[in-house]
């Protein structure tokens, strides 16, 4: 996991992420419980799962649930912008709530955010989403002040990104932002 300076950050926008790791697996909780930072909200597709599967990946769920025993992790909540039914992956995961698109309400509008604070009663200092995409997570997230791990995407995208060119757009991005870390222009 590779802290982003906060220089970098304040010369910057929102769509800068605070961390980035090549997976769930590499984010150090402990870290980022020193931050301060023990809420956290994770994505489901491409950093969980494969787009659409229901079947976490690799050692994800027991890497979590070990960072919840040691204390690191004090609220887990899913924020998924979809909209199907996710019952395998939270039997796996067992978070401390749920957070799926209601009405207008998704990833990255403000109000997606402020409900998942409200509901787990929890500050945005002490909150952190991990997810694998630049708008709807990281610069949602930090838009509300929300700190913002960005992970590399597990597999393909939506054909509606494909269409959009919405990981392109991610990649130009990324290759002004963090020149430093050629690894995650995916
Ligand atoms: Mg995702």
């Amino acid at each position: 996991m590779h802290v982003i300076s906060s220089t970098l950050l304040e010369r910057h926008d929102y769509k800068i992420p605070d961390f980035i790791a090549t997976s769930v697996k590499e984010i150090d909780f402990k870290v980022l419980w020193q931050h301060g930072l023990t809420t956290v909200l994770i994505d489901i597709d491409n950093t969980l799962v494969s787009f659409g599967a229901h079947e976490i990946h690799s050692h994800a769920a027991p890497y979590l649930e070990e960072a919840r025993k040691r204390g690191y992790i004090k609220t887990l909540a899913i924020a998924s912008n979809s909209r199907r039914d996710i019952g395998h992956i939270i039997e796996a995961l067992k978070p401390d709530a749920v957070f799926q698109p209601h009405g207008f309400s998704y990833k990255p509008f403000r109000s997606y955010f402020q409900h998942a604070l409200s509901v787990l009663k929890a500050q945005p200092e002490q909150t952190l989403m991990i997810g694998d995409r630049l708008i709807q997570d990281v610069w949602g997230a930090r838009r509300s002040g929300i700190k913002a791990v960005l992970v590399k995407p597990l597999g393909r995208d939506l054909w509606l990104d494909k269409l959009i060119l919405t990981r392109w757009r991610e990649r130009r991005l990324l290759r002004r932002y963090l020149p430093h870390h050629r690894e995650h222009w995916f």
